[in-house]
């Protein structure tokens, strides 16, 4: 029976993956995604193509970062394992270089409260963390100041990250945030965006908190 549940979560990160491609948010082996497991994480190995990966491929790590696995861990499991010690409210990570997202990243740009799903984000903003070398300890601490009071980010010249209190949740949160990074970059081609005030956010992040199939809520 637990290994059963081992096996249903490790076949949940490739579907999310295989997920993630189908709708355009990645491609090849870019991005990676990790699942809080017993005392550690459970995340996909690196550089591995998603639809070749089986469950068994899938690592779990300890929260010191080892791990026993003939192969290695994501790049980026600093961050992934950092995100999930400093944040209790976390249960998975979704880390992709999506298209718009990645466009305004590479600007260093932050996205404004352009849209009333911002407040998915958890706050006025999408902050962009400042660049550093993709899998350093450096870049993990850049990105979880940038989503300090928040559950996702831009990453400058790399990428973004979202957080979900389960897989389901982090999927949502990345796939809307490449949407609104999408609606953002049209609306600047269209005219000059009007932007909610920060009380309106506030307002829709209140009821984002009852929104949807939630079984869980992040704490308040
Ligand atoms: P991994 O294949 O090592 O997970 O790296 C991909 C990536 O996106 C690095 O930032
Ligand atoms: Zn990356």
């Amino acid at each position: 029976m637990a290994k059963d549940k081992e096996f249903a979560a490790r076949q949940s990160i490739i579907d999310a993956c295989l997920r993630l491609e189908r709708q355009g948010v990645n491609q090849g082996a870019a991005g990676n995604i990790s699942l809080r497991w017993k005392d550690g994480l459970l995340l996909t190995p690196s550089g591995m193509p998603y639809d070749v990966m089986t469950p068994d491929d899938i690592v779990f790590m300890n929260m010191d970062g080892s791990y026993d696995h003939e192969f290695a861990p994501s790049s980026e499991w600093r961050f992934h394992r950092d995100i999930l010690h400093a944040r209790p409210d976390v249960g998975a990570i979704v880390h992709a270089h999506p298209i718009y997202c990645t466009a305004f990243a590479i600007c260093g740009m932050e996205i404004p409260a352009a849209h009333y799903m911002i407040a998915l984000a958890g706050g006025p903003t999408v902050r962009c963390a400042p660049y550093a070398t993709y899998g350093t300890a450096e870049l993990s601490e850049l990105v979880l100041e940038a989503l300090s009071g928040r559950t996702c980010a831009l990453m400058a010249n790399h990428g973004m990250v979202a957080t979900g209190v389960d897989l389901r949740e982090a999927l949502w949160i990345a796939v809307e945030l490449e949407t609104l990074c999408k609606q953002y970059a049209t609306a600047l081609q269209v005219g000059t965006p009007k932007l909610l005030d920060e009380a309106e956010v506030a307002k829709n992040v209140e009821k984002f908190k009852n929104y949807g199939l939630r079984r869980k809520t992040r704490a308040a």
